[in-house]
């Protein structure tokens, strides 16, 4: 991408409404524009790693055997006056009439919907079990909307949902996403903390929610020290192997953490000191198994291997795709601006000429950006007529990764300049060897 003909609105004042840096760094760095309270539109910028969180998300659902489809954001309320849930939900669920005075809502979540769904279509326990997700935009009319898109009104959540023949089935279908939504976040740069949570009135006795540390966070947190150092992306680990994934939830299980709501002192008493840790955290994703709740009220069963009817077993998992951009900004910014993790990056190298009034700058520049690009690389090319530290300072605001930096100078000896976003350091290198580095 051409900076001189993108449409990056970049804002030079720190805007006053924000009260989080990852608010403010989404507006100044022209990610997203809030349309009505609590409701965005996605920029350029912003939705470049909007659909990099959603691929990774998809990517690793995918892996873990989730099969995806799509359901739509509107739904009607006799459907949730089924489950009970369409007078329970209360002023969170945001509620319409169509011209024939249809009752219909924006969808909170899905649980309703794809149980209804896969039950018209389910006959035989052969036909289990499944486990399905879409990546869809809910609507929850918040109380009070705030710190961007991180708590938004609309907003887009990956929700899986599961369907097992009995308990221990479904048990084996949550260590998946278990382990899926660590990779997950992993893959994402990020560090989110599997937490013991209260199921709540969705049902059900197992629940963990997936915590990314960060000061801002809106829950307070209680982990082990031993998570800093767990890797899940070991290759051992496979979604075949039962006692594996079993070995896994155990280890998760028995190293402590828990939000304020969970806390348990008596077991935090019992770690040793230097393992504490305490802090802030982002609620990013959250899994439940909640047994048959949805399965007998909407209707779903099954012939079972000796021809009695068996109602499945249910969980249900979500990631707060559009809630992570923000999550990840607190957890990985600095002075300058954002620091993005390469993964996610809307570009990764920023191309930058000192002097954009230079020919030689501009035609060493543009055949970098050619080069680059057919290599495959996303590069982000300022190639406007403006002060080089300017330039730079937006790069850095934007969280490019990687930089190179061309000045006459360094062009006349045959050098550039290769930045580094997050150590800030500085390389001189020859073109040629820029051009190995980042293909
Ligand atoms: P919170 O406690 O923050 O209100 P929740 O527990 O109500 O979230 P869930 O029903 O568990 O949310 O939904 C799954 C995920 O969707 C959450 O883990 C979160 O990442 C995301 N999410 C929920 N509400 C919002 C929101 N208002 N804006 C953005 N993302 C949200
Ligand atoms: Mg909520
Ligand atoms: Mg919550
Ligand atoms: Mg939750």
């Amino acid at each position: 991408m051409r900076l001189s003909q993108a449409f990056l609105p970049v804002l030079k004042e720190s805007p006053s409404d924000a009260q989080i840096v990852s608010h403010k760094l989404m507006l100044r760095a022209g990610l997203v524009r809030q349309t009505a309270a609590g409701i965005y539109a996605w920029l350029p910028l912003g939705l470049r790693v909007l659909n990099k969180i959603e691929q990774i998300v998809r990517e690793e659902q995918d892996k873990a055997g989730a099969i995806e489809l799509l359901m739509p954001t509107l739904q009607s309320a006799d459907l949730w006056r089924q489950s009970g849930r369409y007078d329970a939900y209360g002023p969170e669920m945001l509620r319409i009439r169509d011209r024939h005075d249809r009752e219909i809502l924006y969808g909170p979540t899905n649980e309703e919907m794809i149980t209804a769904l896969f039950a018209a279509e389910t006959t035989s326990y052969r036909q289990l079990p499944r486990t399905l997700y879409h990546i869809q935009w809910k609507f929850r009319d918040e109380v009070r909307p705030r710190f961007g898109v991180m708590r938004g009104r609309e907003f887009l959540m990956k929700d899986a949902y599961s369907f097992d023949l009995d308990e221990a089935g479904a048990r084996l279908s949550y260590y998946k996403q278990m382990l899926a939504y660590l990779r997950t976040f992993q893959r994402m740069g990020i560090q989110a903390v599997p937490m013991r949570a209260a199921n709540g009135p969705i049902g059900g006795d197992l629940s963990h929610e997936f915590i990314v540390l960060a000061p801002t966070g809106e829950s307070e947190v209680f982990y082990d020290s031993a998570y800093d150092s767990f890797d899940w992306s070991q290759a051992e680990l496979n979604y075949a192997d039962e006692a594996g994934l079993k070995g896994l939830f155990d280890r998760v299980n028995n190293t402590y953490a828990a939000t304020d709501e969970t806390h348990d002192e008596e077991a935090w008493a019992k770690l040793p000191e230097a393992s504490r840790r305490t802090g802030r955290g982002i609620e990013v994703g959250h899994i439940f198994y909640f047994g048959t709740k949805y399965s007998e009220s909407m209707g779903l069963k099954v012939s079972g291997p000796d021809g009695t009817n068996v109602v499945p077993h249910m969980g249900s998992y979500g990631v707060g795709v559009s809630r992570l951009v923000g999550a990840i900004i607190e957890a990985s910014h600095d002075d300058n601006g954002i620091v993005w993790p390469e993964a996610v990056a809307p570009w990764a190298v920023g191309l930058v000429t000192m002097r954009g009034d230079d020919a030689a700058s501009q035609q060493a520049a543009g055949d970098l950006y050619d080069q680059l690009t057919a290599a495959g690389v996303e590069v982000l090319y300022d190639d406007r007529d403006e002060r080089g530290g300017a330039k730079l300072a937006g790069m850095d605001l934007m969280g490019i990764p990687k930089q190179l930096i061309l000045g006459p100078r360094g062009l006349a000896a045959g050098t550039v300049e290769l930045k580094d976003r997050r150590t800030g350091e500085k390389e001189e290198i020859s073109i040629e060897s820029a051009l190995a580095r980042l293909t």
